[in-house]
């Protein structure tokens, strides 16, 4: 009984904190942003009018700043907050015209950030509004609002408020796709059914690093018709380019998709790449996630490619493999599918990079709040400091200033 008492005390003091640090919080918005932006707007007269729903299904008629910066964008909701009628963090905003608010969402209030805000701007594959507001609701505990306050304040640097229509990403030339998760997936189960020979490559800012310096990693990327954007560095970049990007299509994303149509399908999987044992550990593991999944066989990544590629390649045949999952890490999988793909019977051959090591257990993946605010290269970092210094705190500003550079030369050829 005590216990509970005491539960119930700490649970209202981290409620009255929690609320008046968001309460100060967007006073200060408000000051620095919000009124500003009002003051500006009104005599620039660059307002749009929208009607947005408010807890209980209420519709609220709002104030919109024409501007492709979200916080300037919705100055006119920070006295809505200040009011109460909104929260600063809450379930996701949606307009009337795009239909009804489902029932379950009623009892709670809308916010101008919502974990919906936070995933959709890093571009995190899959991210529905009513999944995320749902999820926010279940999990939601005192402290989850300040989380969210600060993970958005990080995912701002990524946000795009426009909408992306181009089904194409060029960076240093090397054409990417701009597809969502499920598009991506579908693309692929129609090139596997029709056996079209489909080498499919993933690239983030430290690929892109790379291909500075090795013209043949370039040519063999910017030669392929499958090339993924992956990671929060090419999203950035996408903003800095004026493109935007769909999703966040990443090897480890996909994984889960690939297997699922996999299982449904009939596709047979062939693991190849990683230190010995790792692809044997990760189709266990796959196997108790899709019992169905037919994994036709696996080996490890070190052999030599002059005198052992061919027995490879037969194995891989006989084992009459639809998807080859290739772990060798960029560019050293990148060249092999290019020089020894032909060869290879699977039509889908897939450079995966240090997928293994993730899926086998290997390595524990970052937790999602990392993940959807585009840091999931800190957590690597911290995980082998060693192997990723360069990479990541070298690598990561080379690579910002390597596209602003392109860009603003022009993007003229690199080699
Ligand atoms: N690897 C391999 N054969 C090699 C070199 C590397 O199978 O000759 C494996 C290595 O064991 C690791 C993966 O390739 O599992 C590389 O992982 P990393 O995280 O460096 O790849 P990235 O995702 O960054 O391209």
């Amino acid at each position: 009984m005590n216990s509970l008492i005491v539960c119930i005390i700490k649970n209202c003091v981290a409620n009255v904190f929690v609320s008046t640090f968001l309460y100060l919080a967007t006073l200060a918005l408000d000051l620095v942003i919000g009124l500003p932006t009002r003051i500006s707007a009104k005599l620039r007269g660059t307002i749009q009018l929208l009607d947005i729903y408010g807890k209980n299904a209420e519709i609220i008629r709002v104030k919109i700043v024409d501007s492709d910066n979200w916080l300037r964008r919705n100055a006119f909701l920070f006295p809505l907050i200040i009011s109460g009628k909104l929260s600063l963090v809450g379930i996701s905003l949606r307009r009337v015209d795009d239909g009804d608010l489902p029932r379950d969402l009623y009892p709670y209030k809308p916010g101008l950030i919502s974990l919906y805000f936070i995933r959709m701007s890093s571009r995190l594959a899959e991210s529905y509004a009513l999944d995320c507001d749902r999820e926010y609701i279940r999990t939601r505990k005192p402290f989850t609002d300040i989380g969210l306050l600060m993970q958005a304040m990080i995912a701002l640097i990524l946000h795009q408020s426009k909408q992306s229509h181009e089904n194409q990403l060029d960076i240093f030339g090397i054409k990417m796709l701009n597809l969502t998760m499920k598009d991506a997936i579908s693309m692929l189960e129609r090139r596997i059914d029709d056996k079209i020979h489909s080498p499919a490559y993933f690239v983030n800012a430290d690929c892109l690093n790379k291909v500075l310096v090795d013209k043949e990693y370039l040519d063999i990327l910017k030669n392929n018709e499958i090339v993924f954007p992956d990671g929060s560095g090419v999203n950035l970049a996408a903003k800095m380019l004026g493109s935007y990007l769909k999703e966040n299509v990443n090897g480890t994303d996909m994984l889960p998709h690939l297997c699922e149509l996999a299982q449904a399908r009939g596709y047979r999987i062939f693991l190849l790449g990683a230190a010995e044992g790792v692809a044997k550990a990760m189709s266990e593991r796959l196997l108790d996630t899709y019992p169905q999944l037919n994994i036709c066989g696996f080996r490890n990544g070190y052999f030599d490619w002059d005198n052992e590629a061919e027995s490879v390649i037969n194995e891989i045949n006989l084992a009459q493999a639809d998807i080859l999952l290739i772990a060798f890490g960029a560019p050293l999988q990148e060249k092999f599918i290019h020089r020894f793909g032909e060869m290879i019977h699977a039509p889908l051959q897939m450079g995966v990079g240090g997928l293994f090591d993730f899926y086998s257990g290997r390595i524990t993946r970052a937790p999602i709040w990392m993940r959807q605010t585009g840091l999931e290269w800190v957590f690597r970092l911290i995980q082998e400091p060693g192997r990723m210094w360069r990479r990541y705190i070298l690598g990561n500003p080379l690579f910002v200033f390597r596209v602003y550079r392109w860009n603003k030369n022009g993007r003229k050829q690199i080699f």
